[in-house]
């Protein structure tokens, strides 16, 4: 028996044909009732996966030195943007605020703004702030320019819907999803032009490429904001340094993987970001874009090992903080899967 969201999307093919891939993923992940994001906490142990602010306060902490880093060097200003995008449960913002508490001045020039698709996941990221004053949006767009902004994200972008494109007999095709007697499918189907513009310029023949106008969108928009306002975007997450094929779409449900069709609006589903494609996004709107490193060299270079060590002496649990710092930037670990881009104005 479908699942509502299942039926939704069922009636949705009746009336169209097919979903896009894009629309898919959008549906499942933040339809408004029952989008997998929409009414459940799914991180940590007891829930689907594990992100690292979760895993160690360190994450937040020694963002946190960075950000007040960054505020220093745009000069202190007595008021600035400090936004993040898809915060979960509010575990980074909160950190990076109690790691700049000695940082005078910064917590009162700090504006905290959140966008956030989820009504629960706000709830928590309210709650997670106290006392500090936050301000909650639907869309980047929506935060005011009249002043310097440092925008963070931490596995946000491979939550923005992908389309796969392959290029066939028939030129290139574009993955859709259909139904046959309350059976959701894949399927594919001729690609529009503008999708076939985003694929890279060589491509090979048989391979499946993603593209992503969200994420397209959704850079132009932090690049717009950051063009007015000035200021600095950091965006970590799982993905590649350059571009190339191969698909990367994947299901996660209590911590393995789960078929993408199956249990819809139940599982996590993410695809690799392409931050070579968004870098080059970035610097063709004019911003500078630091060369996209791994979360192991970047968490490194901002303390985390110092930090690890510091709080090694005052914890009784040595082990622990040795392991959560294993997570965080080993190689078999977050190390080098995940990366980080840095773009500004
Ligand atoms: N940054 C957090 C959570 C990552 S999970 C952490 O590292 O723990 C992805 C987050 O993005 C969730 O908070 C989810 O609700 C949010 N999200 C997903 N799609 C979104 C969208 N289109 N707009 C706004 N938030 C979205």
């Amino acid at each position: 028996m479908p699942n509502n969201l299942e039926k939704i999307l069922i009636q949705k093919i009746s009336e169209g044909g097919v979903l896009d891939l894009g629309e898919f993923i959008e549906l499942a992940l933040t339809h408004p009732e029952y989008g997998y994001y929409m009414y459940r906490d799914p991180f940590g142990e007891a829930g689907d996966f594990t992100t690292a602010p979760e895993i160690s306060q360190m994450f937040g902490e020694v963002i946190g030195a960075w950000v007040a880093n960054i505020w220093m060097q745009m000069g202190r200003p007595t008021s600035f943007n400090l936004i993040e995008v898809g915060a979960g449960r509010g575990t980074l913002m909160a950190d990076i605020m109690r790691s700049c508490k000695s940082v005078s001045g910064f917590a009162d020039a700090a504006q905290i703004h959140f966008i956030e698709a989820s009504k629960s996941l706000c709830e928590k990221q309210s709650d997670a702030l106290r006392p500090h004053n936050a301000s909650w949006h639907n869309n980047i767009v929506d935060i005011n320019v009249d002043r310097p902004c440092i925008i963070l994200g931490n596995e946000f972008i491979d939550a923005l819907p992908v389309e796969q494109l392959k290029r066939g007999e028939k030129g290139w095709q574009k993955r859709v999803v259909i139904a046959e007697n309350d059976n959701l499918s894949f399927d594919w189907q001729e690609a529009d032009k503008d999708l076939i513009e985003l694929l890279p310029q060589k491509t090979e023949s048989n391979q499946l490429y993603e593209v992503s106008p969200s994420r397209k969108t959704f850079i132009s928009e932090c690049s717009n904001l950051l063009k007015k306002s000035g200021g600095v975007a950091l965006f970590i997450d799982y993905g590649y340094v350059k571009s190339h094929y191969g698909d990367t779409l994947q299901a996660i449900k209590n911590h393995e993987f789960t078929e993408v069709l199956e249990d819809i609006g139940e599982c996590d589903i993410t695809t690799h970001v392409d931050f070579d494609a968004l870098s080059r996004q970035v610097k063709s709107l004019g911003l500078t874009v630091e060369p996209i490193i791994t979360q192991r060299e970047f968490l490194s270079s901002i303390g985390i090992e110092i930090r690890a060590s510091a709080l090694k002496k005052i914890s009784d649990n040595k082990a622990d903080i040795a392991k959560d710092l294993e997570r965080l930037i080993g190689r078999k670990h977050m190390g080098d899967l995940f990366k980080v881009m840095c773009f500004y104005k």
